[in-house]
């Protein structure tokens, strides 16, 4: 039977090689096929599983909330479920306490670059109309959102559409932590500072992703460039919008990646991990001065006018709720921080024994290497996908980059049955 579904970021002439997986049910780390077959979820699907799926107490919060209420308009009403979400949220970052909703990430996103240029001008910096990104930046699929994204592929057919604004260049990489440039990036800071005092009168806000660029190929930069980029930016006027869609809720080993650098931003985007993945919600929280700003008769015009039907959906913002007190109960950003070491060394012996992975970079919960390609061989990143399929694991390379992104509360079995299944996909 033809089917009718055209599927995200797929070119769907690869599925007359490599049709989708059917999928029949799902547990805990684990995909099933009709047929009973397991796959481990080695994306997270697409970084958001973070407690993996059908977690009893997720479950039991969605169909208690549904028999009280599914979802009314956040406008004119509130509820208990959103206020202590709202709640919960504003305590992640102590200056950051005033909690706006969105579906999913890309429109959170969205909501902190238009009311950054928006506060700017009530601020009394009207000029400030130009955003800034930085090199490899991911911030979503929206036309404004690609116009501060670095990744070409992705945003060239539709150029047309977008606003050409500055891309800081010259991050210092690192592969993990113990690499010295972590602590100490001042070698690369002449340039970077330059960009930034040249374009920064513009700039309204400058958007990252803090500490890891997912969509980038899982690069991990220098915490103390994040934090020399934050403090530049305090002095300068120039508001920091941390995107944490991907990182924010563990996925580094900590609450947020900007703890890494010890900063906290003027705008914070989450969404991925905030429902482990079970029901699309976005947050963009910011600072009570900013949110003040707006503040006024509502005459004056300043009120931020900005919707979606779905803003602050119940079910899903009760499901948050039970994601974060899971999280809390279960002590999850220590597990992750105690078999991160462990699951780098797994990904680093392949590179050890073998000649096809090197490159080997990791923080937290994410391990990441690059596939040296045999001679001759194009897209080795997609070869290995099919392979690992057979073999009982659904990843996704980025390019030729494999990464390992298993929920985060997977046991260490889990990332060994990765690894196991990585060395037979790769050494066909
Ligand atoms: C996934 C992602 C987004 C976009 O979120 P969507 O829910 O797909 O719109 C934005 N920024 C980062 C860092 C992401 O990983």
């Amino acid at each position: 039977m033809a089917s009718h579904v055209w599927h995200p970021c797929t070119q769907m002439k690869d599925h007359e090689t490599y049709p989708p997986l059917p999928i029949a049910r799902a547990k805990g780390s684990y995909l099933y096929d009709p047929e009973g077959r397991a796959y481990i979820d080695g994306t997270s699907s697409w970084w958001c599983k973070s407690l993996g799926h059908a977690h009893p107490a997720l479950v039991e919060a969605l169909k208690d909330q549904a028999d009280h209420f599914e979802h009314v308009m956040l406008a004119n009403t509130t509820n208990s479920v959103i206020e202590s979400l709202s709640d919960k949220l504003s305590q992640l970052c102590p200056s950051l306490n005033k909690v706006s909703y969105a579906s999913d990430g890309s429109c959170a996103v969205e909501i902190a670059l238009k009311m950054a240029v928006h506060g700017q001008a009530l601020a009394g910096r009207p000029h400030k109309t130009a955003f800034m990104g930085i090199a490899g930046s991911y911030h979503g699929e929206t036309a404004l959102t690609m116009s501060v994204s670095d990744l070409g592929l992705y945003k060239k057919p539709y150029a047309s559409l977008m606003h050409s604004y500055p891309i800081l260049q010259g991050i210092p990489y690192v592969k993990n932590t113990d690499d010295p440039l972590w602590h100490d990036a001042l070698s690369h800071w002449p340039g970077i500072e330059a960009q930034l005092e040249e374009h920064g009168p513009h700039v309204a806000a400058l958007i990252l992703e803090p500490i890891l660029q997912g969509a980038a190929g899982m690069l991990i930069y220098s915490a103390d460039a994040l934090k020399r980029i934050h403090d530049w930016c305090k002095k300068n006027n120039v508001w920091l919008i941390a995107d944490e869609i991907m990182t924010g809720f563990g996925r580094t080993g900590k609450a947020l990646a900007c703890e890494h650098a010890g900063i906290e931003p003027d705008f914070l985007c989450l969404s991925k991990g905030l429902t482990s993945g079970y029901l699309p919600i976005s947050a963009m929280i910011t600072r009570d001065d900013i949110y003040d700003l707006f503040y006024d008769d509502y005459e004056t015009g300043k009120a931020f006018l900005h919707s979606h039907t779905h803003t602050g959906n119940a079910l899903a913002a009760r499901v948050a709720l039970a994601t974060l007190e899971v999280i809390e109960e279960s002590k999850l950003y220590e597990t992750v921080q105690k078999n991160a070491p462990k699951a780098a060394k797994l990904m680093q012996d392949i590179a050890d024994e073998s000649e096809y992975l090197h490159n080997v970079r990791s923080i937290g919960g994410m391990v990441a290497a690059d596939i040296i390609p045999r001679e001759n061989q194009t897209r080795a990143g997609f070869t290995f996908a099919k392979e690992a399929r057979k073999n009982g694991a659904l990843l996704r390379p980025l390019g030729n980059t494999l990464y390992w992104l298993p929920p985060l509360n997977s046991p260490m079995s889990l990332w060994e049955e990765l690894q196991n299944i990585t060395k037979k996909s790769l050494c066909v």
